[in-house]
C-alpha cells in the first residue's frame, strides 16, 4: 500500500514527530536520545510444520519500545509487510497512546511476517504457538503484554495464553488481553476500538458544532475496528454511504446499515455486491464528499497524492499511521478535524487495560461499567488534546504527541538513568 510518491520509512516517522515535540516540552534533551531508541527488539525464526508435510519458517518480531510508565503493552500483527522498522515505529506509537490515555503500560508491538489468508487454521495455530513459545521469555503480564492487531483475533490470543500458561505450568489470563470472554477477556473488548474511535467523533462534532445525527461517513477497512466504527457510528444517526476492505468497497447515498452488510459478508465471504450499493474503489472512497472519514485499515493510505482529494471535515484515524506527514500538511491546510491515531484508536488498549486489571484481580465487571469507564477515560484525553493544541498553537497530532511523549519525559526524569 505504500504510496510510490512518497517513500515513508515509519520509525523515521516517529523520530520526526518526536522531535516536533521536543521543541514544545523544553526538557533534557538526554531523555529524548532515550526515547528515540527501542528497549529491546526481538527477532525470532518461526518454523511451522505445514499440511503438506514441508516446513516454512517465517520470521517473528517482537519489540518493547518503553517500560518506564509499566509493563510494555501492544498488538501482535500477522501480515506480509511486518517488518523490524514497522513494529518498532508501532511499539513507539503504542507507548505514546498509553501515556496519552494516562493507563500505566509503555509500548510493544509484535509481529509475523507471512499471509494468514494462505493458512490453514492448523497452520495458523501452529504459527501462533510456535511464535509465542519463542518470545515466552521476552512476555509475561508485569513484562510485556500482547493483544490482537492486524489479522489476529479473539482465537489467537486464546492460542497464546495457553501456550504461555502450558510453559509455566499455571494458567496466566493476564498475559495477554483481547481473549475470549470464556477464558478472561473483558465484555467490550471487541468493540472497544471502534467505540472509542466513535466517542472521539462525538466529542470532535461538540466542538466544531455539527450535528452528527444525518451526517455521512465513510470507513475504509471492515475488519475489528471498521465494524465496530460503522456500527457504533450508525447507532448515533450519521449516515454510512461507503465501506470498504480489500476485496473492493460499496456505496449506496441512502446509507448502509453495517449490520446487514456484516451478515453479507459472512453469508457470501465478500463485501462485494451488497444489495442497494454500487461498486467503489478505496480510492474514490477516500475521495468522497462526506462529512466523516475513517481510515481503519493500515499505514500510509493517505499520502501526497490523495490527500488534496479528501473532502470529509472530520478524520478519525481507526487504523495506526493511515496519514503520511506530508498529507498531514495537506489535510490540516484544507482545515479537516483530524482525530490522531494515538487518541482516535486508543479505545482498545484501554479497555485491554481493564482486561488485565479484571484478570489480575480475578473480579470482572459489566458491560456498562466497561464502556462507561472507557467512555470517562477519553473524554478527558481528548479534552486535554485540545487544550494543548490551544495553548501551544499546533494541530492536534502534535498536541496529542506532546501529551503522551511529555509524560514518558516525565517518568524518565523522575526515574532517572540505571545504574
Ligand atoms: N493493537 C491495538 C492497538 O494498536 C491494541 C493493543 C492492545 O490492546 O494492547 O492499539
Amino acid at each position: 500500500m505504500t504510496p510510490q510518491m512518497e517513500r515513508i520509512n515509519p520509525w523515521q516517522m516517529v523520530l520526526a514527530q518526536i522531535d516536533k515535540a521536543e521543541k514544545h516540552l523544553h526538557c533534557d534533551p538526554n531523555i529524548i536520545e532515550k526515547l528515540k531508541h527501542a528497549e529491546r527488539a526481538l527477532l525470532v525464526a518461526v518454523p511451522v510444520r505445514m499440511d503438506d508435510g514441508k516446513v516454512k519458517v517465517f520470521k517473528g518480531f517482537r519489540v518493547q519500545h518503553s517500560t518506564v510508565r509499566g509493563p510494555s503493552k501492544g498488538g501482535i500483527r500477522f501480515h506480509p509487510d511486518v517488518d523490524l522498522d514497522e513494529v518498532t515505529a508501532l511499539a513507539a506509537w503504542m507507548t505514546w497512546k498509553c501515556a496519552v490515555m494516562n493507563i500505566p503500560f509503555g509500548g510493544a508491538k509484535g509481529g509475523v511476517q507471512c499471509e494468514p489468508k494462505g493458512l490453514s487454521l492448523g497452520e495458523l495455530e501452529r504459527l501462533t504457538r510456535r511464535y509465542t513459545s519463542e518470545i515466552l521469555h521476552f512476555i509475561g503480564p508485569d513484562r510485556d503484554i500482547p493483544a490482537p492487531d492486524v489479522n489476529t483475533n479473539e482465537q489467537i490470543m486464546a492460542w497464546m495464553m495457553d501456550t504461555y500458561s502450558m510453559q509455566v505450568g499455571h494458567s496466566v489470563p493476564g498475559v495477554v488481553t483481547g481473549k475470549p470472554i470464556a477464558i478472561g477477556g473483558s465484555e467490550g473488548r471487541s468493540e472497544a476500538t471502534g467505540r472509542g474511535v466513535v466517542y472521539m467523533i462525538i466529542e470532535a462534532a461538540k466542538k466544531l458544532e455539527i450535528n452528527l445525527s444525518g451526517c455521512t461517513a465513510a470507513v475504509q477497512g471492515f475488519g475489528n475496528v471498521g465494524v465496530s466504527t460503522a456500527k457504533n457510528l450508525y447507532l448515533e444517526g450519521v449516515k454510512i454511504v461507503a465501506v470498504s476492505n480489500v476485496q473492493g468497497g460499496v456505496y449506496s447515498a441512502k446509507g448502509i446499515d453495517p449490520l446487514a452488510l456484516e451478515d453479507h459478508i459472512k453469508t457470501t465471504g465478500s463485501i462485494v455486491g451488497f444489495p442497494g450499493c454500487d461498486a467503489i474503489g478505496n480510492e474514490e472512497l477516500l475521495a468522497l464528499d462526506c462529512d466523516i472519514l475513517v481510515p481503519a485499515a493500515l499505514e500510509n493510505v493517505i499520502h501526497k497524492g490523495n490527500a488534496h482529494q479528501i473532502k470529509a471535515r472530520i478524520l478519525a484515524e481507526g487504523a495506526n499511521g493511515p496519514v503520511t506527514p506530508i498529507a498531514d500538511e495537506i489535510l490540516r491546510e484544507k482545515n479537516v478535524f483530524m482525530i490522531p491515531d494515538i487518541l482516535a484508536n486508543a479505545g482498545g488498549v484501554t479497555v485491554s487495560y481493564f482486561e488485565w486489571v479484571q484478570d489480575l484481580q480475578n473480579y470482572f465487571w459489566n458491560e456498562a461499567e466497561i464502556n462507561n469507564r472507557l467512555r470517562q477515560l477519553m473524554v478527558v484525553a481528548f479534552k486535554k488534546v485540545m487544550a494543548i493544541a490551544d495553548e501551544h498553537q499546533v494541530d492536534n497530532r502534535t498536541a496529542a504527541q506532546i501529551l503522551g511523549i511529555g509524560r514518558v519525559v516525565e517518568a524518565v526524569r523522575l526515574r532517572g538513568l540505571y545504574p
